[in-house]
């Protein structure tokens, strides 16, 4: 029992970003709501009418809340689409309607209130017309706001969050992630979701705790209940007694005392005993505040996936807004540190608000996705392209393909790339002439031509996430075969170990950028294999440092090496975690 008297209870779903978070449950529910039904005797109808007005105030407040947000954050054109909101729910004809519909037919509001809105929305939604369809959009959003008010269920914005909470959902989008202020929110748990759905990559990336795959975390928090989220173990416990409240505030303190330690070699050189180095790179997402980037101990921008920029507005960023954002991520880095840009990844489980490319794929993962979205939209390809070399004159900018899986879309690509150097020739705009272009390795195909595509690129960045999905044929946003992802499997191994080899062979750097380089002892796996470099999220770095700077690279090439000689994952997967607890046990019994 907790100090209310509620009870505690314990969940365990997948560990999915690291860090114990302590705080306030704030549901954000996307569910069909469901809208009561009931007759109301005809003395208690003005009082439904009172609570529609109260609901509406509310709306209003929230609303207005969400408008000055999105101005600080967006500017003022971003937040006028809430003006528009405003307009709807005060729109005298459907309140009027409203309250008529409840005078004269005794049933409640929410009920009353629905189905006039509904009206509106099913006479709007014949009409083929853009304007009208935004309005249609604009009515479901108020409306839904306002009966979530009625119904005394919490509102359906991630934006306007205005104390710390814990944010409980079914599942998060991208979208939904790359809103959220990190001031506002302690952590993340979900339904659904595994290690590597974007939404999770992107907790990561901004350090907030989450646990994911709960199957029902929705339907066992109530508004109001206290949530402690332990991102290392995927533990959520609901309004934790006090001696679950004391344990987790030691566990706090150990990994505090234990991350300092990490901390401590931060501005060292990641540098093995015997002298050989392994460049620690950063996994971006480009909206990340500036310390993230200044004291990471990184040596560069190892992924910048530029996906966020596109994810927040239904519009989509021009090249003045994408220059800004690519050219202030290379000045926030050493001079001459590497930062690769990779193009455009939309599609998959990354889709812009609004649902704009409309994509109703069954295979959204095989479908129109990143490299192949971007060779058939050229408009929105060469805005960014141009962006990209614009910003490349002001730093060390390499340019990444995702998603490749034939020489052909490489080609196609640069196709591109050199017509946009002479558009910006034409407008004597500079740019690096000699800037690298590589390609993610991230598909089989790819893998399997990688001698072919080494020929055409400056580096490869292996997109481990999406390559463990493809080889193993496991979708990787699918909670019910998360068990099936599996990082050990002999497939993967061998696949890495191959295009590492081809890489070293065509002479060409060759880093991982996958969530696999951010477990410090795959990191030390991937080294010993001959990688030049690993991109991982900022939180990552010092431990991955502290271990790197306590073995020798050959400790690495004999891991590699018995690991690659090993035939089963639980084995490959024991000998990692030997090799981890010989070199980190001073640490982990500080
Ligand atoms: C990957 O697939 O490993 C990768 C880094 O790309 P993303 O996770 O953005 O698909
Ligand atoms: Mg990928």
């Amino acid at each position: 029992m907790d100090d209310q008297g509620k009870e505690e209870r314990i969940l365990k779903g997948i560990p999915a970003s690291p860090g114990v978070a302590h705080g306030p449950a704030f549901l954000f529910l996307k569910k069909e709501l469901e809208i009561p039904s009931y007759q109301v005797p005809e003395d208690r109808r003005e009082e439904e009418i009172s609570r529609f007005e109260a609901a509406i105030v509310e709306t209003r407040k929230q609303i207005n809340t969400i408008r000055s947000e999105i101005e600080e954050k967006l500017g003022e054109d971003e937040a006028q689409i809430f003006d528009a909101h405003q307009l709807v729910l005060e729109d005298r004809a459907l309140l009027d309607e409203t309250e008529k519909e409840v005078l004269t037919s005794g049933y409640n509001i929410e009920h009353c209130y629905h189905k006039v809105a509904n009206r509106y929305i099913q006479a709007f939604s014949n009409i083929d017309d853009d304007y009208i369809k935004e309005r249609v959009a604009d009515i479901k959003d108020v409306s839904r706001r306002l009966l979530h008010n009625l119904l005394g269920q919490i509102i359906l914005s991630l934006t306007g969050l205005i104390d710390p909470v814990v944010i409980v959902s079914e599942d998060l989008t991208p979208s939904d992630t790359a809103n959220i202020d990190t001031e506002k929110v302690f952590g993340i748990v979900t339904d659904q979701g595994s290690r590597t759905s974007h939404a999770v990559i992107m907790a990561r990336s901004i350090k907030v705790p989450a646990v994911v795959g709960l199957h029902n975390i929705t339907e066992q928090v109530k508004p109001g209940d206290m949530l402690i989220v332990d991102g290392y173990d995927g533990v959520v416990i609901i309004n934790p007694s006090e001696s679950s409240l004391f344990r987790y505030g030691k566990i706090r303190h150990e990994r505090e005392n234990i991350e300092k330690r990490f901390s401590s070699v931060l501005d060292f050189p990641s540098i093995t005993q015997d002298n050989v180095s392994l460049d620690i790179l950063l996994n971006v997402e480009g909206t990340e505040p500036e310390h993230v980037y200044q004291n990471s101990g990184a040596t560069g921008v190892g992924l910048f996936r530029t996906e966020a920029l596109f994810l927040k507005n239904e519009i989509f960023p021009t090249e003045e807004e994408q220059f800004r954002a690519y050219k202030r991520v290379v000045q926030m880095q050493p001079e001459n540190a590497p930062v690769i840009i990779r193009t455009l990844d939309l599609g998959g489980d990354k889709n812009p608000v609004g649902g704009k490319f409309g994509y109703a794929e069954a295979n959204p993962f095989m479908g129109f996705r990143a490299i192949r979205f971007c060779l058939e939209e050229p408009d929105v390809f060469k805005v960014q392209l141009r962006a990209i070399l614009r910003a490349s004159a002001y730093g060390n900018i390499h340019l990444m393909l995702p998603m490749i899986v034939s020489a052909e879309e490489v080609y196609s690509a640069k196709r591109m790339i050199r017509e946009c150097c002479d558009e910006l020739d034409a407008k004597g705009l500079a740019y690096n002439r000699e800037i690298k272009i590589g390609t993610m390795i991230e598909t089989p195909a790819a893998a399997a031509i990688a001698d072919i595509l080494a020929q055409e690129c400056d580096f490869f960045s292996i997109g481990s996430n999406d390559m463990i999905q493809y080889l193993l044929a496991v979708d990787r946003v699918n909670d019910r075969i998360a068990h099936l992802y599996n990082p050990y499997h002999p497939a993967v191994i061998r696949t890495l170990r191959h295009v590492i080899t081809i890489a070293r062979n065509a002479g060409i750097p060759v880093g991982i950028c996958g969530e696999v380089a951010g477990d410090p002892v795959y990191a030390a796996l991937l080294f010993g294999m001959g990688a030049t470099s690993i991109s991982v999220t900022a939180a990552m770095v010092p431990e991955i440092k502290y271990l790197i700077r306590t073995m020798s690279f050959r400790d690495a090439q004999n891991l590699a090496a018995d690991v690659c000689s090993l035939v089963n994952p639980d084995e490959i997967e024991a000998r990692m975690k030997r090799f981890y607890d010989n070199r980190m046990r001073d640490v982990l019994t500080l």
